[in-house]
């Protein structure tokens, strides 16, 4: 173990090598730690006062390696907007496996570390907005409770990238159970032979479902498995209104956590077709559509392992089946858990749906913040939102009175349910941006206030209050765009 703490065991760089190259960050000019995750740090055994030091920005910026690492650009592929792709890390490096002090694995990546043998022509750089912006929603996401790689630390390169226009770079250090994508499956099944799929499949189940190791059909145990987290992770998006933006098939991982923040948003105004991605023209990923994308994607996962589900493909083909049409009940449950909790319900009713349907439907109709009615409801104090004055809605909340009243719990363990199941505040884009533009002007303190308000969502103190109101400048929808 290094002074600073690190710990590596690197069991990614065993695999069979078509799943990955060594190769080496390219070092950067004068590297500047912005922000260190300093919580974050401390949980995975680092000492957060070591990695200050001119010699701990040296490594987050890839200048140079602290003992132990082995870095690795990683193969993988992926269904872009629906058309396949040989992929890989552009633009990130993995630098090695951290053991933490309870013993975890996870992977500790720089993204935008420069070119790798993947990087077709891209520069495989990054710049310190959208590092910025990833560091501050992943971690907004991981204090929501929603599974999520997540953001050690951003350091500026001193070098400037060119897109659009000239922006200043930047490395962030990005934290993960893996990096193993459904992509990376199809990866195998389409260039590698079978047994490199085996092992790959038995890596993916050592790493993260290492109870099924012994069932007597694992890779069968494996699909259920991700289909389950995957059902579970999409549920907690749709319920705190988050739009992941890119939900390519290289971008949903095997560990079931959420991963690549290029275009991800929080939908402000409840409609199931918002879209934020500039490059989303058709609303394949719209809010409203995550959760049948899972299925496809989970679909592709399912193919890429046909060979070890069954010796007789056709049969294989049934058993994939078999199981993918199960992920619409399971979504639908788990999301139906959720938003019982969001009003306060601890039993079920048969009617629960058509109440849950009935308050969408209206927050649709009058284009309702989705973040505030909740935390309206949760508070129970309705002023400034003018649609909370219409009869449909009295009528609903009288609908709902009755059936909180119909539960053995009383009203302030309601209301405590719904504290922990709807965020007084999300990452508001118009806050998000507003921190980013102070950052790239040299002033952090913006975002570290964000930072530490979005750090406790259901807290509901007074300092949240804030957070909550709405962008003014209603008629400029807002956009976000991929890989800068
Ligand atoms: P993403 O849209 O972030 O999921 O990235 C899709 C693919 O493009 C991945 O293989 C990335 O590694 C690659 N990529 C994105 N940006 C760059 C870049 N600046 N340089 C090289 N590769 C990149
Ligand atoms: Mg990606
Ligand atoms: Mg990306």
């Amino acid at each position: 173990m290094t002074k600073a703490g690190w710990n590596f065991d690197n069991s990614y760089n065993r695999l069979p090598e078509i799943f990955f190259t060594n190769v080496e960050p390219t070092p950067v000019q004068s590297p500047e730690l912005i922000i260190l995750n300093e919580q974050l740090a401390t949980s995975l055994g680092l000492q957060a006062n070591e990695l200050i030091s001119d010699e701990a920005v040296a490594m987050f910026a890839g200048n140079e390696l602290p003992e132990g690492a082995s870095p690795l650009a990683q193969a993988y592929a992926g269904h872009q907007f629906g058309h396949f792709t040989k992929l890989g890390d552009g633009r990130a490096i993995l630098i090695g496996e951290q053991i933490t002090p309870k013993g975890e694995r996870v992977d500790i990546q720089l993204k935008g570390p420069g070119q790798t043998p993947y990087s077709r022509r891209g520069d495989g750089r990054a710049a310190l907005g959208p590092m910025l912006r990833e560091y501050i929603i992943s971690e907004a996401m991981h204090a929501l409770g929603i599974p999520t790689t997540r953001s050690l630390a951003v350091v500026s390169t001193g070098e400037k990238v060119y897109r659009e226009t000239i922006l200043p770079g930047a490395i962030l250090t990005r934290v993960a159970a893996s990096h193993l994508r459904v992509g990376t499956f199809q990866y195998a099944a389409n260039w590698g032979s079978v047994e490199e799929l085996k092992a790959l499949a038995d890596y993916a189940i050592q790493r993260h479902y290492p109870d099924i190791h012994s069932a007597e059909h694992r890779y069968l145990s494996l699909l259920k498995e991700v289909i389950k987290r995957q059902a579970l992770l999409i549920s907690k998006w749709q319920l705190v209104g988050f739009i992941h933006g890119v939900m390519n098939t290289d971008n949903m991982t095997i560990s079931g956590e959420t991963i690549d923040y290029g275009p991800c948003a929080f939908m402000d105004e409840y409609n199931p077709e918002t879209v934020f991605s500039s490059i989303d023209v058709q609303g394949r990923y719209a809010y409203g559509n995550q959760p049948p994308i899972g299925g496809w994607n989970l679909a592709r996962f399912a193919e890429s392992i046909l060979p070890l589900l069954h010796e007789d493909q056709d049969k294989a083909v049934d058993i994939a089946q078999e199981q993918i049409s199960k992920y619409p009940d399971l979504f639908k449950s788990n999301w139906l858990v959720g938003m019982r909790a969001k009003l306060g319900l601890f039993n079920e009713e048969k009617e629960d749906q058509s109440l849950i349907e009935n308050l969408l439907d209206m927050m649709h109709k009058n284009k309702a913040d989705f973040t505030n009615t909740f935390r309206a409801l949760t508070l129970n104090r309705y002023e400034g939102m003018e649609w909370f004055e219409t009869s449909d809605f009295k009528q609903w909340q009288e609908k709902w009175y009755a059936r909180l009243g119909r539960q053995q719990e009383s009203k302030e363990s309601s209301q405590q349910l719904m504290k922990r199941h709807n965020p007084g505040v999300i990452p508001r884009n118009h806050r998000v941006e507003e921190a980013l533009e102070a950052a790239v002007q040299g002033d952090f303190e913006v975002m570290k206030r964000l930072l530490k308000v979005l750090s406790d969502p259901y807290s509901y103190s007074p300092e949240q209050a804030a957070y909550c109101t709405l962008p003014t400048e209603k008629n400029q929808p807002y956009q976000t765009f991929c890989g800068t």
